[in-house]
Parts: C-alpha cells; sequence; structure tokens
C-alpha cells in the first residue's frame, strides 16, 4: 500500500464527488451537467475555483457564500468525502487493479442512483444507461483478456439474475395484486448492476438491500414516520446492497457455499 497512491485516490475521489453532487442536483432538473459553472442558489454569485475546491473549501468558507453568507448543504461535502474514502477502500481492498475502474463507476452511479431516488421516487434512465456502458465495458474486457475478470458468461447471467426475479415480482404486484410495489427503474438498477457484479455477487446483493430494505421499513413504520402504504423508494436499499457486495460479496458468497 502506497501511501502516495492512497492520497491521489482520495484526491480523485473527493473530485469525482463534487461532480456527483453537480449530478445529484441537475439530473432531476434535466439540466445539462456539462455545461455551466455553479453559482450560489441564494444571490446567484458565480462560484470560482476559491469556492470548488472539493471538501476543503466548505471547511474553510464554513459552508456559507462568500458574497450572501447563506448557508451550503453540509450534503456537498459529506459526499465529497464519502466517495473519496470509498474509492480509497476499493484501492486497500483491490489493489491497483482494472477492477477498481469499474468498481469506482459503478459506485460513482450508485451514489447519484441513491440521492435522486431518496428525494424524487424515481431513477433517471440516464444513469441506468450509465451503468450500462460500464457493465458493457466490462464484459468486453472480459470477453478478450484473461486473470483479470471472471468468465463473461458470469455477467451475461448476472445480467438477466438481476432484472428478471424483480420484473417477475413487478409483474405479480401490479396485474395479480394491482398494488406497484417495484418501480422500473430498481428492475433496470438490478440488470445492470447485476451485468457489472457477475451472478454469483449479485444474490448478497439483493438479499442484504432486501433485508436492510425491510427492516428500515418496519422500524419506519413502527415509530409512525411512515404509515403502511406511504411509499418508501427501494434504490438506495439495493444500492447500499450492491455496495455492500463490491467489498465483501465474495466472502459472503464463499461462507455460504462452505455450509454445505
Ligand atoms: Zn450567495
Amino acid at each position: 500500500m502506497n501511501i502516495v497512491i492512497m492520497v491521489l485516490i482520495f484526491l480523485a475521489g473527493i473530485v469525482i464527488g463534487s461532480f456527483l453532487n453537480v449530478c445529484i442536483y441537475r439530473i432531476p432538473k434535466e439540466e445539462s451537467i456539462a455545461k455551466n459553472g455553479s453559482a450560489c442558489m441564494s444571490c446567484g454569485a458565480k462560484l470560482t475555483l476559491i469556492d470548488l475546491i472539493p471538501v476543503f473549501s466548505y471547511l474553510v468558507l464554513r459552508g456559507k457564500c462568500r458574497h450572501c453568507k447563506t448557508r451550503f448543504s453540509a450534503q456537498y461535502p459529506i459526499i465529497e468525502a464519502i466517495t473519496g474514502v470509498l474509492f480509497l477502500l476499493l484501492y486497500l481492498k483491490f489493489g491497483l487493479n482494472y477492477v477498481i475502474i469499474i468498481y469506482a463507476a459503478l459506485i460513482a452511479i450508485l451514489i447519484v442512483i441513491t440521492l435522486i431516488d431518496y428525494r424524487h421516487m424515481i431513477i433517471p434512465n440516464g444513469l441506468i444507461i450509465a451503468g450500462l456502458v460500464v457493465g458493457v465495458a466490462q464484459l468486453i474486457a472480459a470477453i478478450f483478456t484473461t486473470g483479470i475478470f471472471e468468465n463473461w458468461l458470469v455477467y451475461v447471467i448476472g445480467f438477466f439474475a438481476g432484472g428478471l426475479p424483480l420484473l417477475l415480482i413487478a409483474l405479480f404486484t401490479t396485474f395479480v395484486l394491482k398494488k406497484e410495489a417495484i418501480g422500473g427503474g430498481d428492475i433496470k438498477l438490478m440488470a445492470f448492476a447485476g451485468l457489472i457484479l457477475g451472478w454469483k455477487l449479485l444474490i448478497p446483493a439483493f438479499f442484504i438491500g432486501i433485508v436492510v430494505g425491510a427492516i428500515v421499513s418496519v422500524v419506519l413504520m413502527a415509530t409512525k414516520k411512515k404509515k403502511r402504504g406511504d411509499e418508501i423508494p427501494f434504490g438506495p436499499f439495493l444500492c447500499f446492497g450492491i455496495l455492500v457486495s463490491i467489498f465483501f460479496g465474495q466472502e459472503i458468497f464463499n461462507w455460504y457455499l462452505g455450509m454445505f
């Protein structure tokens, strides 16, 4: 573990986290994520380089606009720091490897999906497409290289294993129970996650996502924060399951097989 590489990867993470904040804010409003610099939402002052250094600007300026002193959301530095830490953990777990590029891209997409689905109850198709692009890139690499990725079939099966079960549940609940329990976004999310993770890591991802989602839903209803029938976005829980599976899915899979 090289300390210089660790610092560089963390810095890359917080810079990308800063871009993810832009995505989280602009994608639901269908604004371009490439054009236009950022501006203070209160006074409209254009934010310059001093205001936009990830994490540090927020700490130095104490979370306030330099011009009108309006508070910026703490979400910005938190997302940046989380992205930096997760990228660093990827390096500590997998080393400097092609695999961490794929996983870093997946984690970036999961962070944006989690925040947007939590706030707006939607998983925008642009993010699904981004996930598919990452998955297809990995699939091509898996076909043409050896020793880095699993056999490419593992990923193709993962794609269908991710999409089909939720699709069947969705069809059942929609047409038999006349209730929409699972959104189309969740189905597409698990399909591209399966393509990237492969079917072995997809199983723990599914399991963790559903169990944690169920526990949190029960707690929210027990504490009266949500009523029965209230919609609770499921995407964030699935994203959490996928995230845990990136780091521990292989261990969980092996442990499970070892029980027989
Ligand atoms: Zn301002």
